[in-house]
C-alpha cells in the first residue's frame, strides 16, 4: 500500500471513530437523546467514566499576533477554566482586542481533529488565522452577516506541513457544521453550526465543486 493511500485510511478510520465524539460533545441538542439511549447514563456520573476524565489539551498558534499556547481545556469530567481562559485568549479580536468564550463544541471538534493529525502525520499546532470577531472587525474584513465568528463557534485555520488536499480531506471528515474553502487564502473555515459548505476564490464567492466530491475522487 502506498504512503499516501495508508495515510487516507488512517484519516478515515480516525475520522470515524471520532467525529462522532466531535458531534457529540459538548453539544446540548445531541446530548438529550444520547443520554436517552444510553438510559440516563451519559453526563450524570462523569467520575466514573474514564472517558470523560481524559483530559483533552489543545495547540494552537496564531502567528499574526506571535502567540501560541498548549491547553488543557477539559479534565477530570469537566472544563478546565485556566486552560479555557487562555484559548479564549488566543481566539480573540486581535483588531478590537475582544475575547469571549469559545464554544465548547469548536474545541471538542478542534481536539479530535488534532489527535487524527497526531496519529495521521504527527503532532502539530493549528495554525489560527481568526477566531472570535467582532461585527465591527467583521466588516473591516469583508465577512458576511450575521457570522458563527460573533458566537465563538467558528474558526478560520490550516495545519501547516499538510497539503491543501490533506486538509480539505480532514475537514471534510470531520464536518460538523460549516465548511468553508478559501483556496486561494491557503485556508479553512469552519465552525459548529449550520450544516453548509462554500468555496471562495479571492472575495467573490462562488458555489464551487463540492469538496466531498473531489475528495471522492482520491486526490
Ligand atoms: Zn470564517
Amino acid at each position: 500500500m502506498k504512503s499516501g493511500d495508508r495515510r487516507r485510511l488512517l484519516v478515515s478510520s480516525a475520522a470515524a471513530a471520532l467525529s462522532a465524539t466531535a458531534a457529540g460533545l459538548g453539544a446540548a441538542t445531541a446530548a438529550a437523546p444520547l443520554r436517552a439511549a444510553l438510559g440516563g447514563g451519559l453526563g450524570d456520573s462523569p467520575a466514573r467514566s474514564g472517558l470523560s476524565r481524559w483530559p483533552r489539551e489543545l495547540w494552537i498558534t496564531r502567528p499574526e499576533a506571535q502567540e501560541s499556547v498548549r491547553a488543557v481545556y477539559w479534565a477530570d469530567g469537566a472544563l478546565q477554566p485556566e486552560g479555557c481562559r487562555a484559548i479564549d485568549r488566543i481566539y480573540r479580536d486581535l483588531r478590537a482586542g475582544v475575547e469571549r468564550p469559545i464554544s465548547t463544541g469548536l474545541l471538542n471538534l478542534n481536539y479530535v481533529m488534532q489527535c487524527a493529525v497526531a496519529q495521521c502525520w504527527s503532532a502539530r499546532p493549528m495554525v489560527l488565522l481568526s477566531g472570535f470577531r467582532t461585527p465591527q472587525t467583521n466588516r473591516q474584513v469583508g465577512g458576511v452577516e450575521p457570522s458563527v465568528h460573533f458566537t465563538g463557534k467558528a474558526d478560520d485555520y490550516i495545519y501547516a506541513g499538510l497539503s491543501f488536499q490533506d486538509n480539505l480531506r480532514l475537514a471534510w471528515l470531520f464536518r460538523v457544521g460549516g465548511l468553508g474553502v478559501y483556496p486561494d487564502r491557503g485556508s479553512l473555515h469552519k465552525d459548529v453550526g449550520r450544516a453548509r459548505i462554500w468555496v471562495q476564490h479571492g472575495r467573490a464567492a462562488s458555489s464551487g465543486p463540492d469538496p466531498g466530491l473531489r475528495l471522492g475522487a482520491g486526490r
